[in-house]
């Protein structure tokens, strides 16, 4: 695991933001205007492209008080009637006792803990933003009035419609899967999207948008507000090159660097642009879920900079997710009465809010996320989450199926407030199929025999649920 760390901090310093040099990079904190004093040997960095921050510095200030358990490397934050706590190298907090995933699970650095932005904001109801070029974390408290973060709420954008105090449209993520590039913004925008030769590539132009903050968090992006998604695997597409094209009006450019002339679907709503490059000659591919047909979106946890959990031998919780959502996929294909949409269907990274963008957006009847586990080292078993009321049914049978397939402990069906399930429409369920820090699940979940076990598991649970014979 260290020497995975550090290959991934080579990489993130040495290529996605090359204006990184390895000494000390000093970052700032801005707090409703005015500068935290940061510890000086434990600052806010970006790891593994996340932006983490000193959790103890920002919560005092906050006037949250602030607990260190080293038994446990458990940091508990309180104030009023919240309390939170992390545990150092674990991806699952507890908010008030309910479970919250992390973007990335807290570290120690010099005897200070430091935690995911992301997560700061999401449970401390702040506005928070990163900007890449002055490396500086800002965040707003929302009743401060002085209001100079341009990050969205997180859970806002659903219904689209919410821009920044210039009325623009910000660009919160990208990501390439399945030969479908999407783009996820805070609003409704109108792309112009056309075509240029010598050499082929495909332009979008989303006039009057601009690059969320937070779009740095998932995607290196220069002083100049240039940058690229390098694409690997897909024989059409040699890199996705993006930039704040020009500023009066703000337009954010995305050109699709093509191997040759290609032919493109366009499908924009609800905060989500979709660029198909599937589409073969004049012929529209179908959609999904014609002829009456169910939508089933297979979401495999984590990817690319994202490991997900890491096993007691190394293994990575990533791995796991997409080689069983493409199990599932190979046997959905069969079934004449399903259409199977991946959210990933490669070792690519997609933030959660755009996992569920892509859910709604293909009208899904259901969403099954698909993880691995990761806890103290005797903690072993499979467990299901949901979060509606509506899910609890599908979250039962699949439950059902999955604790048969897989042969391992039951943990039984649980509720917790995980961003997939909770901010889906449709019956969503998260499966947590086995413990990677338990030494027998993690041997189990890398064979064939029990991946292909727990593939038709899930399989015989979806058809169970939605009543197909
Ligand atoms: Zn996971």
């Amino acid at each position: 695991m260290k020497k995975f760390g550090f290959l991934v901090l080579l990489f993130v310093f040495g290529l996605v933001f090359p204006g990184y040099s390895h000494a000390a990079v000093d970052t700032k904190i801005i707090l409703d205007g005015k500068e935290i004093v940061q510890p000086s040997d434990a600052k806010a960095e970006i790891i593994n492209s996340k932006v983490m921050v000193p959790i103890r510095v920002i919560s005092e200030s906050l006037g949250y008080g602030v607990e260190w358990k080293q038994s446990t490397s458990t940091v508990t934050i309180s104030k009023d009637n919240t309390a939170m706590q992390m545990i150092v190298g674990q991806k699952t907090a507890t908010v008030n006792g309910s479970n919250v995933n992390l973007d990335a699970p807290p570290l120690v650095k010099n005897g200070t803990t430091l935690v995911p932005l992301r997560f700061i904001g999401e449970q401390m109801g702040l506005k928070v933003g990163w900007n890449n070029t002055t490396k500086t974390v800002t965040l707003v408290t929302q009743n401060s009035g002085s209001g100079n973060g341009t990050t969205t709420p997180p859970n806002s954008g659903n219904n689209g419609g919410s821009t920044n105090e210039e009325g623009l449209v910000l660009v919160n993520g990208i990501s390439f899967s399945d030969n479908r590039f999407f783009i996820a913004t805070s609003g409704e925008t109108k792309p112009n999207v056309f075509t240029m030769t010598g050499p082929d590539r495909i332009v979008i132009d989303l006039p009057n948008t601009a690059f969320a903050d937070s779009f740095s968090e998932g995607q290196a992006l220069d002083s100049n507000q240039n940058g690229q998604l390098v694409v690997s695997g897909y024989p059409d597409v040699s890199k996705i090159r993006y930039s704040l094209y020009s500023n009066s009006p703000s337009t954010v450019r995305f050109v699709i660097d093509l191997s040759s002339a290609k032919g493109y679907d366009v499908q924009n709503d609800s905060g989500l642009i979709m660029v198909d490059l599937n589409k073969q000659g004049a012929t529209p591919t179908p959609p999904v879920g014609d002829n009456g047909k169910k939508v089933v979106v297979i979401d495999a946890g984590h990817g690319d900079h994202d490991p997900g959990a890491i096993g007691v031998t190394g293994k990575r919780e990533k791995d796991f997710n997409l080689a069983m959502a493409l199990k599932v996929e190979a046997l959905l294909k069969k079934e004449s009465k399903i259409d199977v949409v991946l959210t990933r269907s490669d070792d690519t990274f997609l933030a959660l809010s755009e996992r569920v963008k892509i859910a709604e957006k293909v009208n899904a009847d259901i969403f099954i996320s698909i993880h691995a586990n990761s806890g103290p080292a005797a903690a072993n078993g499979v467990e299901t989450f949901y979060t509606r009321s509506t899910s609890k049914e599908l979250a039962t049978i699949m439950h059902k199926y999955l604790l048969q397939s897989s042969g391992l402990k039951d943990r039984g069906v649980k509720t917790a407030s995980l961003h997939v399930t909770r901010e889906t429409t449709m019956p969503a369920v998260l499966l947590e199929g086995g413990f990677l820090s338990n030494k027998s699940d993690e041997a189990a979940l890398f064979t064939e025999s029990f991946q292909n076990s727990v593939a038709k598991g899930i399989v015989a649970g979806i058809k169970e649920y939605l009543g197909i014979k």
